[in-house]
């Protein structure tokens, strides 16, 4: 979080408002107080004055009108007496003036200008009648504020016989009203100091919650709701804090529901075996699980953002419109060189509350397998159509042909029925092979597992075919064991897996070619290996001649009488009995195809 500077802080701001606050008062009061006093200490100045001047009138008017002859001492001195009695304030003079306008006395410092006539127009104009007003003025040289005033001394006719010219220096006023304004001043500052320090105490009892509650929303933030907010009263501020706690208790309890929602949510969307794939309205992705990852090969992370069409591959096809209103799933083609991958995709809509359309899921299933069960199907039933139409027509033709007149001719007679009874027994054997296929894919089939010896089943088999095949040009070549062994099968099955090996060995060695059968023991299981040195298997053909109706050489195969069937029973009755049957072939020169067997683990000396 940014941090606060300094003056923006709240303490700050309120101590500047205590601050400014008394500073503003104080001046208020000050400015006012002071003003109201100089006004009132000049108007008691003023008055005192007035009343001096006026007492000290009426006596020189009194002095003036006594008759001279009979005083002792001048008049001059007289009213210096007078003046000395009446007017002994410092710092004002006093001149008398006459009617004639000299100056007959005067205080102290104006005594030099005794005896002068005065210039001063204030003197003159009271002289001439009219009524002075006091006024205020500067001293040159002192620089003090003086009130000058001009009284009339008037004879009891109310003539004007006279003049008190009196100058007062005010400056003890105003300097009383400087140390006022310098107590106020003191006191402003101490009151702010004071102030100031309270501001801090306060701001800090108002901030100290507020920085706690701070640094609490902080750590929530982080995800840890174990801290408290300390209360340290019960006012706002304490109600606050507590009702913070309060909030902090039920965001931690709404924060685990989510976050257990979320985790079950998340679990059941990892173990899932169906992947999911969940995007906002512009079909970015927003979410993906596990299987949708194995599923699409691609990691979350890199995939997240991504568009939806181009990761299902769907951008070539279709709009993203096009999958909002769809209902019906879709097939995705995801096979690799490695792998064939089909993916079924089923989508549906995210909408808001207010219906409006907030984003798309889709759920991916796996359906290769049954996609290459069901392809599987389809080519099982194209083949057995196949395999029987091809019998069928041919015997038609021949049919027709015989009732066209050829059952007529002796010669061609025989013949055309004899293929139409060798068409018939290969579809026997085809309808009896796939008979048995079909039993072997049936749920309860069961074989009937028994103790036989290993040495005279085979032994016994080849025996067969060399009688079979005496007319042919074959050699049987046997490396079996003397001894018994025992294994555990089913006879009948067994006979006939070997059946369909020898015979096939039989059908694809040429003239004077021998047959190896050989069986061998191992730790675990015996391996009966019959080896041929006929046309040999190419290499590309290998894995499939255990497929159903897999055929490397289709006319020859069928003219040798195979169904293709013989080997996929072949690989059914070895699984059956737990075994494994495999073939190495070298085109041209051979093939040997080889099975195991499990001993019977009931008799003694089992395979040793
Ligand atoms: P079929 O009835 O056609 O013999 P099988 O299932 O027995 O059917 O064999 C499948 C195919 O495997 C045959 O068509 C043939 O091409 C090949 N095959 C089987 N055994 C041999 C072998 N011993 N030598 C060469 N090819 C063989």
């Amino acid at each position: 979080m940014k941090k606060i500077r300094f003056y923006k802080s709240i303490h700050v701001k309120i101590v500047i408002i205590y601050v400014l606050l008394i500073l503003i008062a104080m001046q208020v009061i000050g400015v006012y107080f002071t003003k109201q006093l100089e006004d009132q200490l000049v108007d008691n100045f003023r008055s005192t004055l007035n009343e001096r001047a006026e007492l000290v009138a009426y006596n020189v008017e009194q002095e003036m009108t006594r008759d001279e002859e009979e005083e002792d001492r001048s008049l001059q001195l007289r009213i210096n007496d007078l003046l000395n009695q009446l007017f002994n304030m410092d710092n004002a003079e006093v001149q008398v003036i006459d009617q004639n306008q000299v100056i007959v006395t005067a205080t102290a410092n104006h005594d030099n200008y005794v005896g002068q006539r005065t210039t001063n127009y204030r003197v003159m104009r009271t002289l001439a009648g009219s009524d002075d007003e006091a006024e205020v003025f500067r001293n040159r040289t002192t620089g003090d504020r003086m009130q000058v005033l001009a009284v009339p001394v008037e004879s009891e006719d109310d003539s004007i016989v006279g003049a008190i010219y009196i100058e007062a220096s005010m400056q003890e006023i105003y300097n009383q009203i400087q140390e006022i304004n310098q107590i106020l001043l003191t006191g402003t500052i101490i009151a702010l100091l004071l102030t100031a320090g309270l501001g801090v105490f306060l701001s800090r009892t108002i901030t100290r919650p507020i920085v706690d509650m701070k640094t609490q929303a902080v750590v929530m933030g982080e995800g840890d709701y174990s801290r408290k907010v300390r209360v340290y009263g019960h006012d706002e501020i304490g109600q606050l804090a507590s009702t913070f706690n309060e909030l902090s208790n039920k965001l931690e309890e709404a924060h685990a529901t989510t976050e257990g929602e979320r985790r079950k949510l998340a679990s059941v969307l990892t173990h899932m075996t169906d992947g999911v794939i969940a995007t906002d309205r512009h079909g970015k992705i927003i979410l993906m699980n596990r299987r949708a990852e194995e599923m699409l090969d691609q990691s979350q992370e890199i995939a997240m953002n991504s568009e939806i069409m181009k990761i299902l591959n769907l951008d070539k096809f279709m709009r993203l419109n096009d999958l909002y209103g769809m209902n019906d799933p879709i097939l995705l083609d995801f096979d690799s060189d490695e792998e064939e991958t089909i993916l079924e995709a089923h989508f549906s809509v995210i909408e808001k509350e207010n219906g409006q359309e907030n984003g798309l899921i889709a759920v991916l299933h796996d359906v290769t397998e049954q996609e290459k069960v069901e392809e599987e199907r389809r080519e099982f039933v194209a083949n057995v159509s196949h395999e029987l139409r091809t019998p069928l027509t041919s015997m038609k033709s021949y049919l027709e042909a015989l009732s066209d007149g050829a059952l007529e001719d002796p010669e061609i007679a025989p013949r055309f029925i004899q293929v139409t009874s060798n068409e018939t027994e290969r579809m026997i054997r085809l309808v009896n092979d796939l008979l048995q296929l079909s039993k072997m894919d049936s749920k309860d089939y069961q074989i009937i597992m028994a103790s036989m010896n290993a040495t005279t089943f085979v032994n016994q088999v080849i025996d067969r075919f060399e009688m079979t095949t005496k007319n042919q040009d074959i050699q049987f070549k046997r490396r079996i064991p003397e001894k018994s062994i025992p294994v555990m099968g089913d006879r009948d099955k067994l006979t006939q897996l070997l059946d369909n090996i020898v015979s096939n060995a039989v059908k694809y060695s040429p003239e004077g070619g021998t047959i190896t059968c050989t069986l061998k023991t191992e730790k675990e299981r015996i391996v009966i290996s019959v080896k041929d040195e006929g046309v040999g298997i190419p290499k590309d053909n290998i894995p499939h001649v255990f497929d159903r109706f897999y055929r490397v050489d289709k006319a020859r195969s069928r003219n040798l009488g195979g169904t293709g069937l013989g080997l996929a029973i072949a690989k059914e009755i070895v699984a059956a009995h737990g075994g494994s049957i495999w073939v190495s072939s070298e085109w041209g020169k051979g093939t040997t195809f080889s099975f195991t067997l499990p001993y019977d683990l009931n008799e003694e000396g089992d395979g040793e």
